[in-house]
């Protein structure tokens, strides 16, 4: 089941501009394919790497 919390969590750190260069037409769908593993945060073009290290956390947090 989607862990709303955690998508929750990482769309507010992505830059949120629905650019759609990840494939996805809105981040918070980005957000989704992050948590069932479907994307990775690097697939985002828009976003800064510490960031995006950050998001890599959280994920590894959850899935420890
Ligand atoms: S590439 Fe990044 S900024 Fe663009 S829609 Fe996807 S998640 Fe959002």
């Amino acid at each position: 089941m989607l862990d709303h919390d955690l998508v929750a969590r990482i769309y507010v750190k992505l830059p949120l501009t629905d650019c759609g260069e990840c494939g996805l037409p809105t981040c918070r769908e980005f957000a989704e394919k992050i948590v069932v593993g479907e994307k990775t945060v690097f697939d985002c073009t828009q976003l800064e790497n510490d960031i995006a290290q950050e998001i890599s956390l959280m994920i590894d947090e959850y899935l420890r």
